[in-house]
């Protein structure tokens, strides 16, 4: 349960934060702000250091970064939001009077980084923004809110940006609705974005998902624009240009009061991750079909191969068994997938004749 209840005063509803990735020059910055300023985006974002996964990657250009920031707050009045991870980037983020503050996905994955935050930030008056963990425990996030509510920040909110999960054709980040609702019910208090572009990877999808988190009653979004997408130095595929941007919140529909979802909706979500899911992994394994089709087409062996055919059946009939589902349905579910494992195949036979 929440120790204190913190909340930020939010100047618009909803509220946008944008920007790119990561500031890479102090060009990029301005000009993309300069586009952004002209739209609803009241906080421009960009990372300066930056949390990758591979070393060879650009890491942000780290302190310079901060002046840049000052630059687009005083030329364009926007307030200016970047990401710290230990606390000596609070220590500087506060030095040059960064306005709000967000904590990313990875540190916020870490007890001891968000500790080590907490301490940092004691005290803070400014905003500061949780990101959700990588991994989908709800608690390891509640871990996290209690840690920085017990460092009486004064404006503590939540960013959902998906959490990653064993492959997902469709979302670079799994977006597991039900995870913030639940954080929504036990922190009602602590106003929640969502991320769509780290949840979608992909800036197509940016549209739908962040209406979806309009129409279950977020307080906002925080959306990656960069003024040249395909030059980005991190994120390239999910960063819009700003003109992409402004057209996408055109859009968006808002709605007039927060929905609180019921237990309905909560599981019809559940469902159709679920759903989704099955998809993406019946897709993983069509893949391998294909990649099979190859290999027999190579080695001259027919597609269908009776024995094994039985095996499989057998095997997974009595597994469904023991999952607690009817042979009935194993049985027309694998007959079906084995009718599409062979029209993949065949259709690599037919690839080059
Ligand atoms: C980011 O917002 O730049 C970022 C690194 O996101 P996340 O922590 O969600 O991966
Ligand atoms: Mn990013």
């Amino acid at each position: 349960m929440p120790t204190k209840s913190s909340n930020i005063q939010l100047e618009t509803s909803p509220l946008i934060i944008a920007g790119p990735c990561a500031a890479e020059s102090e060009q990029q910055l301005l000009e993309t702000a300069g586009f952004l300023a002209q739209t609803s985006v009241k906080i421009f974002r960009a990372g300066i250091w930056k949390p990758r996964t591979n070393p060879n990657t650009f890491e942000g250009v780290g302190e310079i970064g901060l002046k840049w920031l000052n630059r687009v707050r005083r030329e364009y009045g926007l307030k200016v939001a970047t990401e710290v991870a230990t606390p000596k980037h609070v220590e500087l983020a506060q030095k040059y009077d960064i306005d709000v503050f967000w904590i990313g996905a990875r540190t916020a994955s870490d007890p001891f980084a968000v500790q080590a935050l907490a301490d940092a930030l004691k005290g803070e008056s400014r905003p500061v923004w949780l990101k959700n963990p990588i991994s989908p425990e709800i608690d390891l996030w509640c871990g996290s809110v209690e840690r920085m509510l017990r460092a009486d920040l004064s404006h503590l909110g939540l960013i959902h940006r998906g959490f990653s999960t064993y492959r997902n054709e469709v979302y670079r980040n799994s977006p597991f609705w039900q995870i913030p609702l639940e954080m929504r019910r036990r922190y009602p208090s602590l106003p929640l974005l969502c991320d769509p572009s780290h949840m979608g990877g992909n800036k197509n999808l940016i549209g739908e998902l962040s209406q979806q988190a309009l129409n279950l009653g977020y307080d906002g979004l925080m959306i990656e624009a960069h003024i040249h997408p395909d030059q980005a130095l991190s994120d390239s595929s999910q960063q819009l240009r700003p003109q992409q941007l402004a057209k996408i919140l055109s859009k968006l529909v808002v709605r007039q009061s927060q929905i609180q979802p019921n237990e309905l909706e909560v599981l019809r979500h559940k469902i159709d991750e679920l759903d989704e899911t099955l998809l993406s992994m019946l897709a993983e394994r069509m893949q391998l079909s294909r990649q099979i089709g190859q290999y027999k087409k190579t080695e001259n062996i027919t597609v269908f191969q009776n024995d094994r055919y039985g095996d499989v059946l057998q095997h997974y009939t009595l597994w469904a068994e023991r999952c607690g589902l009817s042979k009935e349905f194993a049985k027309q579910l694998f007959e079906n997938i084995h009718a599409e494992s062979v029209r993949q195949q065949i259709e690599i036979l037919k690839e080059g004749h």
